[in-house]
């Protein structure tokens, strides 16, 4: 700790990624972004490095570090399908929240 400076508090989650961790999940992506449905972007500079479980919702499951930033949990997602996720990551985290406090399972909802 003490590294913050007066920046926003960083989540304890939060770790960066190397070019080489990025290019490792590039290589697995086959070269474009993983956002199912096909998306064709390929270049890799314009690709973004994607928690699949947000650190948020991380958070609430009790996940360590290792577990929120573990390959299996990233993917590479153009900057519109990322934006696209994102904004769905709310009322993911509520439903999750619905769930831990004993709420039925929902499946197959439409955002
Ligand atoms: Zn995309």
């Amino acid at each position: 700790m003490g590294k913050e400076r007066g920046e926003r508090k960083r989540c304890p989650l939060y770790q960066s990624v190397s070019r080489a961790q990025k290019r490792a999940l590039y290589e697995r992506a086959q070269g474009h972004c993983e956002w199912p449905g096909g998306c064709k972007e390929s270049d890799i500079s314009k690709l973004q490095v994607d928690h699949i479980t947000p650190r948020c919702i991380a958070r609430l499951l009790g996940w360590s570090k290792a577990q929120t930033n573990d390959p299996m949990n990233r993917q590479l997602l153009c900057k519109p399908d990322h934006q696209m996720k994102d904004a769905t990551t709310r009322a993911k985290k509520e439903q999750v929240i619905y769930q831990m406090r004993g709420g039925m399972i929902r499946f197959g909802e439409h955002q």
